[in-house]
């Protein structure tokens, strides 16, 4: 007898997409099996004319965090449940250093931030912010106990600490640790700022200008210097441009080891969203850029360049996203419930992307990169049961009201969508239906991962 019977959808599996029927004990997936094969179920879906994905992996968020003195608007709670409203099932958030001290603390504070509140299963990476000797020989006790990536900020006091950083670069290497790096260089956006705002131009219609795309591609190039350097392997989080890309493919074309995320908000909106009333809402590191970057990211998508489309979900209100200098608008915007549904509506109906593709993307991709591969990321027997019942004929019009994170905007807002999530389950439990949670705050579990290697991606 099996807990759940999920019968009649056409099913995203490693082996190809293809009319089956996924049975579930014990929140496992017990059973792939052929149409009309599988014995019977305590409960069964009928998901006939729907997709059947593996639950969503979205390696970069930030719930309950603090940034610019001020408290995202999601926590842990309502964070997950949009994103599992959005098919996203698993996460992994940014546990930041605190001023002083240690990355365990780190990561002890942002356990106590999830438990109790996460509704998906989450793990943590950890943000290197002070790389002082006893942090650095943390580094291998972290990936011991499965917190086995690291972030590395370039653009704040990173010059000061290069050397330092350099250290941590190697203890991550020597570990099996995987460095997340946000690329932007410090000087260049230093130097483009002042003279920004020493004339006068500190609206938001000057912020792209004040972090070009040049930034971001010698930010990359010198970070794939220090990690070929000290034998670490670099992840770039959401690149956004396609002097970024080039880099990366200049890299790769040279055998280097490299992988490359992006974000939806590059893959829909332009610098263009900076001269409306209200542009300040879309303002993230980096900023959005031309339309010939969007074309660029796209191709880069298809051909493999980039390896992870991952939110960046950081979720304030309109009313805290206003400054009366660009500098001061904190970064971000909330992402997660639209993740697989736009990219799916943008990419896959629009035929930029295959379905498969956008499977990868999302699930299969991040979960080999970040340790949690086969138990999260694809319906194979034996994983976790985590599944979306995807409804691509769904017209879904994106409306902050209608969505699920307590910012009071969305980035999106008006957007026609084709295809939505029905019905998302984690581990076999339906926590999500017709865009409802169903799931108790605290079901979800912390989840120990993998050192990187590189034969898993
Ligand atoms: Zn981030």
């Amino acid at each position: 007898m099996l807990d759940l019977a999920v019968i009649g959808a056409r099913a995203v599996t490693p082996s190809g997409t293809k009319p089956a029927d996924i049975g579930v004990r014990d929140g496992l997936i017990a059973r792939v099996a052929a149409p009309g094969t599988l014995e019977d179920a305590a409960r069964t879906i009928d998901a006939r004319g729907t997709f059947l994905l593996p639950g969503a992996l979205d390696p970069h968020t930030h719930l309950d965090a603090e940034m610019f003195g001020s408290r995202t608007a999601d926590d842990f709670e309502s964070g997950t449940v949009a994103a599992a409203a959005g098919g996203v099932t698993t996460i992994v958030d940014y546990a930041f250093q605190p001023e002083g001290g240690s990355l365990a603390e780190a990561v002890s504070r942002w356990d106590e931030k999830a438990r109790g509140r996460a509704i998906i299963d989450y793990a943590f990476h950890v943000a290197i912010l002070d790389p002082s000797a006893p942090a650095v020989a943390e580094i291998g006790r972290m990936v011991e106990r499965g917190v086995t990536s690291f972030k590395i900020f370039m653009m704040r006091g990173f010059e000061e600490r290069a050397r330092d950083f350099l250290r941590a670069f190697a203890a991550a290497a020597e570990a099996g640790g995987l460095l997340t790096i946000h690329a932007e260089d410090q000087h260049l956006i230093g130097y483009c700022t002042e003279r920004l705002l020493s004339s006068g131009r500190n609206g938001v219609a000057h912020f792209a200008a004040s972090r070009p795309p040049l930034s971001e591609a010698a930010a990359v190039a010198r970070a794939l210097k220090m990690t070929e350097l000290t034998g670490a392997v670099a992840y770039f989080v959401h690149l956004s441009s396609a002097a970024a890309l080039h880099e990366i493919r200049r890299a790769r074309a040279e055998g280097r080891k490299v992988l490359a995320e992006t974000r939806p908000i590059y893959l829909y909106l332009s610098e263009e969203k900076f001269l409306e009333p209200g542009g300040e809402r879309y303002v993230g590191y980096p900023p959005l850029r031309s339309r010939d970057d969007i074309e660029a990211l796209w191709e880069a998508m298809a051909d493999g360049t980039v390896d992870v489309v991952a939110t960046d979900h950081c979720s304030w209100t309109s009313e805290r996203k206003t400054a009366d200098r660009f500098t001061r608008i904190p970064p971000g915007v909330s992402n997660l419930e639209t993740l697989v549904p736009m990219l799916y509506s943008e990419g896959v109906a629009k035929g930029r992307i295959t379905l498969e593709r956008m499977v990868e993307l999302v699930a299969s991709n991040p979960a080999r990169i970040f340790g949690l591969y086969p138990r999260k990321g694809a319906i194979i027997e034996g994983a976790d049961a985590d599944l979306v019942v995807f409804d691509p004929r769904a017209k879904v019009v994106i409306r902050a009201a209608e969505m699920h994170s307590r910012a009071d905007y969305d980035p999106f807002e008006g957007s026609e969508v084709t295809g939505w999530p029905r019905v998302t389950i984690s581990r076999g439990e339906i926590i999500v239906a017709e865009r409802e949670s169903r799931a108790r705050p605290g079901r979800g579990k912390f989840l120990v991962r993998a050192p990187f290697s590189e034969t898993r991606s």
